[in-house]
């Protein structure tokens, strides 16, 4: 008999020991069938006799093993163990976010066998000429041309109804994809030429191999970052190596997926919620088998098996969408970086505006800085202009200066992108006579006014309710949308240019599948077009007939008590302006404003994101803020204020008496009620990481002793970005 440690799908913080008869083999990293309590659960074999472990006489055995090969490598496994470590959070509820479904539900993984499309010899003599009435079955053949591809691959980037039209008409056929390694068949297509920046900086990646290095490459927008990620990782693909590339939302950016797909040969998987659940066990087993190349994927991509990791690529690695924002609340950036050391390769992190950390790890030489400065093709950086509203009639929000700028890049067929950070008709509906406005009854919020669903909906907790007739003060039926969104944005343009085309993007416009790829597809044809949208704009897109760049209004961002608000705010601007003047044509930044004298927009324009970022670096040191200390927020909800507040009290009377702690709470949260709860924070902060680790340990342990614990909700995020 030996005992087994196991790791549990549960959310509680404790050890699950079983035993082991002599007779059921396992090795670590395999799962197995074990009882919890009138249960059965399958759980990870995760440590064999632990010094630490239960009586034997309560113990009970494991009823069976399922896998003869562990499913968990010891690098995987290692990780997970720290993130679980590191963030103070269940392994239990690691284990579901990094595990897919069907292997944490048991499954027998023999039972999901892989396939490839290939062309039937029917398929292998058609032409082009038979394609002439679907672009898009063309598409499918030609990319079967050069042999099979695994049908994840193919699904990936082509519609999975074209890919069936094919099949029903015999010219393409599956066959067993062999769990094997992949060959490297070269470039599909040949590589750029590079700039005397990026080879330096390809070099230096590729000098860095079979080892850990952080390195950083800064490169304004347009620099040509994705050509240095294509040309670091050919050189691993000939030694049939694999690269993990992870971007902020892979919905919003195919183009990237359609980069790396077109230049390699060798198989490029995508990993997002958008998989099914089959289909994200086979992306866990082609990673695992070595069979795919390279994984493009959103945050949870980081868990993947890899069999052969030699790189990790971070793409837009300040974006905040890297950070899950519940439950168990990781970093990606940070947990990547904790793999790569794990795997002894290197990590790439590329953006055009890096966060406050990462350049503060270059100044202490923990990362190597790379730089891009100037555009790939030679174009310039986009011009910034203030356009002052004090005392202007505006037209629908712009002033006239701006719509001259607008006519005349439009006149010259050019195409000017709007940035409005507020989806919907109007921010609220008020009352022309008492000036009551519509609000959320769960939120410390306003309600959004839909025009085209008719509907009032609260962006914090999503409730909708019908548009009211009549005021809820007075009665009175004059009721007028106050503020002005994207909805309302697109209408009022096209009243005013009603030849132009336009294209909208943000949440409402996009929701339906395919529609963000057939609005982008628009946008990259020529001839003017006005493009207006949320920061949905700012996610690394190439817009190369942009010229003219809108800010509409940046005021909101200027005045906000979130520490993090000016790098935010540097980060969306820089990135937002990068859309402009991609092609042969410069680009022009206008930012309408009331504060043109704002030192922050000031700072912004006229040194640059760089410069300002440096400058915001010095600012958190002087104020002693992250990344010069370490920040972990223990959040409490419920339905009553009181208790949130008493339980925090409590909490920060306990950390009071713990060493090397500085305490800011606790506080009420920036919206104090939202979805009904109220909810209170406590910050700690710490200049030393070990003693703030020390000290939410003894923290944790204490409060799930506390009866008061159990009446509300409450969490901890450590390295929080969202401090609302
Ligand atoms: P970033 O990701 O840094 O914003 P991209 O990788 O999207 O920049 O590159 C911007 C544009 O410049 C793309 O159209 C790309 O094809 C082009 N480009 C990149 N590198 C080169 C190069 N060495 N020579 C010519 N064009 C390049
Ligand atoms: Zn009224
Ligand atoms: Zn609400």
């Amino acid at each position: 008999m030996s005992v087994i440690r196991v790791a549990l799908p549960l959310p509680l913080r404790q050890h699950f020991d079983y035993l082991l008869s002599a007779n059921q083999q396992v090795q670590i990293g395999c799962r197995l069938r074990v009882p919890f309590g009138k249960r059965e659960l399958i759980g990870i074999a995760w440590q064999l006799d632990p010094a630490d472990h239960y009586p034997l006489a309560q113990l009970k055995p494991v009823i069976s093993v399922i896998d003869r090969q562990p499913v968990i490598s010891d690098t995987l496994r290692q990780l997970l163990t720290f993130a679980a470590e590191y963030y103070h959070h269940p392994l239990g509820e690691v284990l579901t976010a990094a595990l897919p479904a069907l292997l944490r539900e048991g499954k027998n993984l023999a039972d999901y066998q892989q396939h490839a499309w290939q062309l039937t010899p029917a398929g292998a003599k058609a032409s082009p000429a038979d394609f002439k009435r679907s672009a898009r079955q063309l598409e499918v053949w030609q990319a079967l041309q050069q042999g099979p591809v695994p049908a994840l691959e193919l699904q990936a980037s082509h519609p999975r109804t074209t890919v069936k039209q094919l099949a029903d008409k015999n010219l393409i056929e599956q066959h067993l994809l062999p769990l094997t390694p992949y060959h490297q068949r070269g470039l599909k297509q040949p590589a750029l030429q590079l700039t005397a920046d990026q080879a330096l900086a390809v070099t230096a990646i590729n000098q860095a191999a079979e080892r850990f290095q952080s390195l950083l490459l800064e490169g304004v927008t347009g620099s040509g970052k994705t050509e240095v990620y294509l040309q670091a990782i050919a050189p691993l693909l000939d030694a049939g190596k694999q690269v993990l590339v992870i971007v902020p939302e892979i919905g919003l950016t195919p183009q990237t997926l359609a980069r790396f797909q077109s230049r390699f040969q060798a198989p490029v998987l995508c990993w997002h919620s958008n998989l099914t659940d089959t289909e994200r066990l086979n992306c866990w087993q082609q990673t695992q088998a070595g069979s795919t190349a390279i994984v493009i994927g959103t945050r949870s991509a980081l868990f993947l098996p890899f069999a052969r990791l030699s790189l990790i690529i971070i793409d837009e690695e300040h974006d905040q969408s890297l950070k899950q924002q519940d439950g168990f609340r990781y970093h990606a950036r940070d947990l990547a970086i904790k793999r790569a050391a794990i795997e002894q390769c290197p990590i790439l992190l590329g953006s055009a505006t890096p966060s406050l950390e990462s350049l503060y790890n270059c100044q202490q030489q923990r990362f190597v800085h790379l730089s891009l400065q100037n555009r790939a093709g030679g174009q310039a950086m986009p011009r910034y202009q203030l356009v002052d509203l004090k005392q202007q009639v505006l037209q629908f929000g712009l002033a006239s200066q701006t719509l001259q700028y607008i006519r005349q890049q439009l006149q010259q067929g050019m195409q000017v992108m709007l940035f409005l950070n507020r989806r919907g008709f109007a921010p609220a509906l008020s009352c022309q006579e008492c000036g009551w406005l519509t609000e959320c009854h769960r939120c410390d919020a306003f309600t959004t006014y839909h025009k085209q669903s008719r509907q009032l909906v609260c962006h914090h907790c999503g409730a909708i309710k019908a548009v009211p007739r009549q005021c809820k003060e007075c009665g009175s039926a004059r009721l007028a949308p106050v503020g002005q969104g994207t909805e309302q944005l697109e209408e009022n343009l096209q009243q005013l240019f009603p030849d132009v085309a336009i294209t909208r993007l943000d949440r409402d416009t996009t929701r339906r599948k395919g529609a963000l790829a057939s609005a982008l597809d628009s946008i990259n044809q020529s001839g003017p077009r006005l493009i207006l949208g949320t920061q949905m704009l700012a996610k690394g897109h190439h817009f190369p007939y942009v010229t003219l760049v809108v800010i509409v209004d940046v005021d909101g961002a200027l005045y906000s008590s979130d520490f993090r608000a000016p790098e935010q705010l540097g980060q969306l601007l820089t990135q937002v302006a990068g859309r402009a003047g991609r092609g042969s044509n410069p680009g022009t930044v206008l930012l309408q404003t009331h504060y043109p004298e704002h030192v922050l927009l000031q700072d912004i324009i006229q040194n640059g994101y760089a410069a300002f970022a440096r400058s915001a670096l010095l600012e958190r040191q002087h104020t002693r803020l992250p990344p010069y200390q370490h920040l972990a927020l223990f959040r409490a909800e419920a339905l009553q204020s009181n208790l949130c507040q008493q339980w925090l009290t409590e909490l920060a009377a306990m950390a009071k008496t713990l060493p090397g702690l500085e305490l800011l709470g606790p506080l009420s949260s920036p919206m104090e009620k939202r979805a009904g709860k109220f909810r209170w924070q406590l910050q700690l902060y710490s200049a030393q990481r070990p003693q703030l680790h020390q000290a939410l340990a003894t923290l944790l342990q204490a409060i799930q002793q506390w009866p008061l614990s159990r009446q509300l909700k409450w969490q901890l995020d450590v390295d929080p970005i969202d401090l609302s």
